[in-house]
């Protein structure tokens, strides 16, 4: 099997990342995708980044349905801080014969090489970016090639991009680049600053 990792925060999800998804799920062919919600330690960024319960219950919704793809709670479970090559190493535990393809948006291609034990992260899989802005496509292209030259394997997946941060999102929790299901949960759990909404059921 051919399987996509797609770290993040995900704080919350919102349909860049979905984009994302669709995108290498068809250009890579892959079997399956496993979506991996970050443990944040308390201390950083507490204020900000709402329990992991939340977060992975938003990307449970976001993805309802599609059963190509798989929520994990591996980093969560691991707690401290959530190192890729960690979880690389987690799963080619769990998928010894499948080929492991991370897949990443281009602000976290562009930072690769800073990443924890970056020099094993970069042999160890193929990597897959994609745009999240118009005009960056030859900037993406120079880093692939950057990374190439130093014995990595990445690619390019050249696609749309489709705007929106989770930051915005946060900041304007009205935003239309919320996936519906994951705008009701916000709005019923009074999430980023929303007032709480409790759902009426007229008929009881
Ligand atoms: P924040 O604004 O809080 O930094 P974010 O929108 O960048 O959040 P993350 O959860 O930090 O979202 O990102 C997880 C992964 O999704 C990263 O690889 C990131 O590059 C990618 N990503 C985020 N938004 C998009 C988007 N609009 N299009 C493509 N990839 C995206």
């Amino acid at each position: 099997m051919k399987i996509g990792i797609f770290g993040g925060t995900f704080n919350p999800i919102h349909k860049g990342h979905l984009a994302l998804i669709n995108r290498m799920i068809e250009r890579l062919a892959l079997d399956r995708l496993i979506l991996m919600p970050a443990a944040v330690p308390p201390h950083k960024d507490a204020g900000e980044v709402l329990p992991a319960a939340d977060r992975v219950a938003m990307c449970r919704l976001a993805v309802a349905g599609d059963a190509r793809v798989l929520v994990s709670t591996l980093e969560i479970e691991r707690g401290g801080k959530s190192y890729t090559v960690d979880t690389l190493h987690d799963l080619k535990g769990v998928y010894p014969d499948d080929e492991l393809i991370l897949l990443v948006g281009s602000d976290m291609f562009y930072t690769l090489t800073e990443w924890h034990c970056a020099g094993e992260l970069l042999r160890m899989v193929r990597i897959a970016a994609i745009a999240r802005e118009s005009d960056e496509l030859s900037h993406l292209f120079e880093q692939r090639d950057r990374l190439n030259a130093m014995g990595a394997r990445t690619e390019v997946v050249v696609a749309e991009p489709v705007v929106v941060s989770s930051t915005e999102i946060r900041e304007h929790p009205e935003h239309e680049g919320l996936p519906e299901a994951v705008e009701q949960y916000i709005e019923q759990n009074g999430l980023y600053g929303r007032p709480r909404r409790i759902p009426v059921d007229l008929d009881e």
